[in-house]
């Protein structure tokens, strides 16, 4: 048994066919539209059943069927698609459904003032999970699992709203399950604000979970994905052990967010695709991105273990009417066509583990139903990932459970600002360090309990070599001085470490433990009323307090800043912190695994297909003209990139060309240059050892 689908393909597209019914007539040519898809390489289609206006594009008994559309669609695209080898996705979307909600107004999401969600997305209506539209959802999907030979299911827009839902389904289970009403506004830090975010949470929880179960158990090949599964910033993960393959849509320009996605999603070890809409950054532009922009997005998608999805659209009336424009399908197509000649290379492929970063989603809850700073946006990992793949370090994102069990694989954990760890957690930690691994951590790492509270010192203190004192009175700070251990090419002067949400913290190092690193404290506060200069003041004070310490534990070593770096090196891209992180990462580990000198542009991910190692060079800048939105239109070729893995081998080429690459044999690693990459280069090892 095992529906393997999202294993063995890697080119999807998703048919984002939201037409709605305000034009005369929503046409689309299913046979050539098909074929199109075809001859752009797509093996599978996740193709509309029902859309954001919440119509339905099959034959339905339940559901509004699109009364602009003439015939079944779904079963067109179905038979047409079995003559092209491609498998259809059956693309449902659960939150918005207009005519539902215009009968039932009792179904809408509600905020506490009862107000109904009525124009989601800007347009639409938003549906409770929660109320007996579940039902309704679950038998559309049996309609479709019985009636039409799909591959699986992809959900979109299972999302409660912000400060939602407080329809009466929802206020009823949530008086039977606590003993009161929900509350109105509930504070940061109280009981009742973790009790709400669990509540809301579970909402979406319950309702995945039953429809999975609806799903499979009219046919358990049947695949079950939706937007957002396996995705950090939503965290959901009992959610998501429901799910076949994971998804996340992610956009140009931002194209690192998709690495880190990718690096989240396969540790989990579901296949998983990675969703970008083919036009200029979002859904329903109707103007295609330029090729090179779908092509990175692939590059970063497939290099990191993935498979790639590209949004597009019929135009559904007007002079265009029934079809998705040939420079879209064949800006696709090109990209694809690469995809596909790296394939045997992609195959099976799994990240070797190196080094890990833990993300702790019980951790993420602390902070969120605490008042501690713990912005949405993750600037901790989004700063650490930035400084980790401009730094050339192959690495995992990995959530408490994989740190578990899985911990003692890898050579090197990162927490970046784990706030709160779990007893078990800290425990493998420490075991993990005794046993010889490395071990970085920043700032409140397991400074705080379960309920937000701060402790009278780290849960990690012995490991890390540090004692708690304070937190600085002050917004910022200066890292200043810089042993020559870590300083390497940074300026031989104060670095500012500013992040607007946190200040640094005063520690002091215990006996054996080394300070590579102190601070300076600015000269005074800054106010309206009392300040320096523009901005915050000038360093003035150096201090006792050390910024950076190492410390040996066991047969281990660990590393630790006393200060939010990860997410101030996000709010500032100063260069010098980054510098400042990896040349301490480099004391930490002088012999890494894999090195490799390249511009900052260059992503590594090191991938193992059984004896044989593809290091993936992904060459990508995110560029911004002055706060504009920019495309990556041309490939600006790197040159010179070395590399050095401690391993050893019996040939190495790049793919998929099979161009054989010298390479040089020494004191147990192997050496090579790789002249010149454009967006890509896969170099193969094979008869690797690592
Ligand atoms: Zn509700």
């Amino acid at each position: 048994m095992g529906n393997d689908l999202y294993r063995r393909t890697f080119r999807r597209g998703l048919f984002d066919f939201h037409a709605g019914e305000a034009v005369p007539e929503v046409e689309l040519n299913v046979a050539e539209y098909v074929a199109a898809a075809a001859r752009a390489g797509m093996q599978t289609i996740t193709f509309m059943t029902k859309d954001a206006f919440g119509n339905s594009y099959f034959g339905t008994k339940i559901g509004h069927k699109n009364a602009r559309v003439k015939g079944d669609m779904l079963a067109e695209a179905i038979q047409e698609a079995r003559k092209h080898g491609i498998d259809i996705i059956a693309y449902y979307n659960v939150g918005l459904n207009s005519h539902v909600a215009a009968a039932n107004p009792d179904y809408r999401q509600r905020t506490a003032d009862q107000k109904p969600i009525t124009e989601a997305f800007g347009y639409y209506d938003l549906l409770c999970m929660n109320s007996p539209y579940r039902d309704h959802v679950y038998a559309q999907f049996r309609e479709i699992a019985e009636n039409y030979p799909v591959s699986g299911f992809f959900f979109d827009i299972t999302y409660v709203w912000s400060n939602c839902c407080h329809c009466e389904y929802c206020s009823s289970l949530y008086k039977s399950k606590y003993g009161q009403p929900i509350p109105q506004s509930p504070a940061p830090g109280t009981p009742e604000l973790k009790r709400w975010q669990s509540f809301q949470r579970d909402i979406r929880y319950q309702f995945l979970r039953d429809a999975a179960a609806c799903i499979k158990g009219i046919n358990p090949d049947l695949l079950i994905g939706w937007n957002h599964a396996g995705d950090p910033r939503f965290g959901q993960v009992e959610a998501d052990r429901h799910a076949d393959y994971f998804t996340s849509e992610f956009h140009p320009p931002h194209y690192a967010y998709g690495s880190l996605l990718a690096r989240w999603k396969r540790s989990f070890r579901k296949p998983f695709e990675l969703m970008m809409p083919s036009e200029m950054g979002s859904w329903g532009e109707w103007t295609v991105a330029p090729a090179a922009t779908l092509r990175t997005t692939a590059a970063i998608a497939v290099a990191n273990g993935g498979s790639i999805s590209y949004g597009h659209v019929a135009y559904p009336s007007g002079f265009l009417k029934g079809r998705v424009p040939d420079a879209v399908m064949e800006a696709i197509g090109e990209s694809n066509e690469w995809v596909r000649s790296l394939e045997p290379w992609l195959e099976g492929a799994e990240s070797v583990p190196i080094v890990a970063v833990l993300y702790s989603i019980a951790g993420k809850r602390v902070l969120e139903a605490s008042a501690l700073p713990s912005p949405g946006d993750d600037p901790h990992l989004q700063g650490l990932h930035r400084i980790l793949t401009e730094g050339h370090i192959h690495f995992d994102i990995i959530d408490e459970e994989a740190l578990l069990s899985q911990l003692s694989r890898y050579r090197l954990l990162i927490l970046p600002d784990q706030a709160y760890l779990s007893d078990e957690a800290e425990t493998c930690i420490r075991d993990f360090v005794r046993a010889g691994g490395r071990l970085v951590a920043s700032n409140r790492t397991s400074l705080y309990d379960a309920d937000g509270t701060r402790k009278s010192d780290f849960g990690l203190a012995d490991v890390l070599g540090i004692g708690f004192t304070e937190v600085s009175r002050y917004s910022v700070s200066y890292v200043y001085p810089i042993d020559a251990a870590i300083a390497g090419s940074i300026p031989d002067m104060p670095i500012l470490l500013k992040d607007t949400a946190q200040k640094t913290l005063r520690i002091e190092a215990r006996e054996g433990a080394t300070v590579l690193a102190k601070f300076t404290d600015p000269a005074l506060e800054a106010k309206t009323f009392r300040h320096v200069y523009h901005q915050h003041a000038h360093p003035a004070f150096p201090t006792p307090f050390p910024a950076v310490v190492s410390h040996s534990y066991g047969s281990g070593a660990s590393l630790y800043f006393a200060g939010p770096i990860e997410s101030a090196f996000w709010r500032t891209g100063s260069p010098w912190l980054r510098t400042l992180y990896l040349n301490g990462l480099n004391e930490l580990d002088p012999d890494p695994l894999v090195k490799v000198e390249a511009p900052i542009s260059v992503e590594v991910s090191v991938m193992r297909q059984s004896s044989r190692l593809v290091v993936h060079l992904t060459n990508v800048r995110e560029d911004k003209a002055a706060g504009s939105k920019t495309f990556i239109e041309e490939i600006a070729p790197v040159t010179n990139i070395r590399v050095s893995v401690k391993t050893s081998a019996e040939r190495v080429y790049i793919a998929p060309d099979n161009t054989e690459l010298p390479f040089e044999k020494e004191e147990g690693r192997i050496r090579f240059v790789v002249a010149e990459v454009g967006l890509h280069a896969a170099v193969v090892i094979e008869g690797a050892d690592l």
